[in-house]
């Protein structure tokens, strides 16, 4: 866990709450003497200590950029100082009185920023103590704060652990329903075969023709299957008629094919779910995959190895990624299954906001992902050649404001982590690689897109921070670069403060 010491969550516990904009920043310190003093006063004082962000990982100090000095908490929308204050006072100083048992109970309001850090010292001499000498801004000098547990040995008290700021990020996941296997949505063709040769192109393999079909891309079923006469047969290359050309569409398929199939009706498939029920890929509606999504998933073919989820990328941002799923809150989860739904459909909020449930606001972070099919026909990797689109996040142009969800193609992912997947790659003996690549890319794109919401930039303004934000897509091995965590760090909610 970066950061160490303490952590106060703040924000709102649900969207009820949110409403009121409850921003549950106040901690209560609890302080006791030993001996006990009672009645005895004392005198406290708040620190902005060192940001806790390891310097290996902030080359250049990005995020922090005064080094190892303190004074370097950001601001949040309620104004609250760098330092934290007292409830009591509205300052970062405070007096008060140990009880008949040498305690007190004082308030202490932090920031809202995620990582803002702090530390509070105490002295039971409130007028010959040197309080007033601890300092942020000379790491070589004496009396100095640290951002750890250490206590100066020339202060006459005592120093709170390290307490630091998280924030809470809300993914609420919804999902298409199942494609359909029959009527207009099914995810296939159907056709009558008009000739087949055998042993054609070479021995063992066979090619049905048809003129009956839908025009298609050159190799569009390739990878895919023809269903014919109960058999089915996988399609190594298919093409299209080009016009004034031989009138048929064709299928070379790997199998002999008896010829007494002839005027037979056949089914057609693209390559789409190849092996995903091999290798227990889940499958659509995935709204209850939300656990895995967001902790990680065990794979199955690599034995003690888990592809970390999406709460990992957010963390060095001292960000929680919660399952809204898992707390109930996000009671519609399914949205019609379409095989191809296109960039406009999302930039739009066509469909794949329908089962939005939760808003995000400064005090309740929250995105919600939807997981879809495939985008449109252009770009979903059916032929292979395409560049594939494997996640949007839906802003206005020009503003950039984030409509608070995002898309996710994951029949799109699937392909991708297949592609270049020849016939040789799709052997068994490399499941286990398809297997970690599949989910490596879909969290990588998962967190990606939910990247994309705050700090109201152009997509490739995001996209220039490069790490995991890189366009396209990305493995969640990836890590956010710190040009990331501090646009993360640095928002006021996950969209910005945006209604
Ligand atoms: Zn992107």
């Amino acid at each position: 866990m970066p950061g160490g010491g303490k952590r106060i969550f703040v924000g709102a516990k649900t969207p009820t709450e949110a409403g009121q904009n409850l921003a549950r920043n106040t901690v209560l310190l609890k302080i006791k003497s030993l001996p006990a003093l009672p009645g005895q006063a004392i005198a406290l004082k708040a620190f902005d200590v060192d940001d806790a962000t390891d310097e290996s990982a902030d080359a250049g100090g990005v995020i922090d950029s005064n080094g190892r000095l303190g004074d370097d908490n950001f601001a949040d929308y309620l104004a609250t100082p760098k330092t934290g204050v007292f409830v009591a006072s509205g300052l970062a100083s405070h007096t008060a009185t140990l009880d008949a048992n040498g305690e007190a109970l004082v308030e202490f309001r932090v920031g809202m920023q995620p990582g803002n850090n702090y530390r509070i010292a105490v002295t039971p001499f409130p007028t010959a103590s040197n309080l007033n000498v601890l300092q942020v801004n000379n790491p070589a000098g004496p009396m100095h704060v640290t951002a750890d547990a250490q206590q100066p040995p020339e202060f006459n008290g005592d120093i709170s652990p390290l307490l630091t700021v998280w924030r809470k990020l809300h993914i609420e996941v919804d999902s298409m329903a199942a494609p359909p296997t029959s009527g207009p949505n099914a995810n296939y063709v159907t056709g009558v075969a008009d000739a087949v040769r055998t042993d054609r192109p070479q021995s063992s393999q066979s090619v049905v023709f048809t003129r009956q079909l839908p025009t298609s891309d050159r190799n569009q079923y390739q990878n895919g299957r023809i269903e014919i006469a109960g058999t089915s047969y996988p399609v190594l290359s298919s093409a299209t008629p080009l016009p004034h050309e031989f009138p048929y569409h064709s299928f070379v398929v790997q199998g002999t094919i008896p010829g007494n199939v002839v005027h037979q009706p056949f089914k057609l498939y693209d390559d789409d779910g190849r092996l995903a029920a091999e290798l227990g890929l889940p499958s659509l509606p995935m709204d209850g995959f939300s656990g895995q999504i967001v902790n990680g998933k065990a794979l199955a073919l690599t034995p003690g190895e888990t592809v970390p989820g999406i709460k990992s990328a957010f963390s060095p941002a001292f960000i929680l990624v919660v399952d809204a799923n898992q707390m109930g809150i996000n009671p519609r989860r399914t949205i019609p299954f379409s095989a191809n739904r296109d960039l406009f459909d999302v930039l739009l909020e066509g469909v794949f906001d329908d089962a939005k449930d939760i808003g995000d606001s400064e005090s309740f972070w929250a995105h919600t992902v939807t997981m879809g099919y495939q985008p449109a026909e252009h770009e979903d990797l059916d032929p292979h050649a395409e560049a594939p689109l494997v996640g949007v996040t839906a802003e206005t142009p020009g503003t950039w404001h984030a409509h608070g969800f995002s898309v996710i193609y994951t029949e799109t992912i699937r392909d991708t982590a297949y592609e270049g997947g020849i016939p040789a790659s799709y052997q068994p003996a490399n499941h286990f690689d398809l297997e970690q690549r599949y989910y490596r890319l879909l969290f990588g794109t998962i967190a990606h897109e939910t990247g994309h919401a705050p700090g109201r930039n152009w997509e490739n303004t995001d996209h220039n921070e490069q790490g995991l934000m890189q366009k396209g897509g990305n493995s969640i091995t990836i890590p956010f670069t710190p040009q990331t965590l501090l646009r993360f760090r640095l928002s006021t909610s996950w969209r910005n403060g945006q209604p």
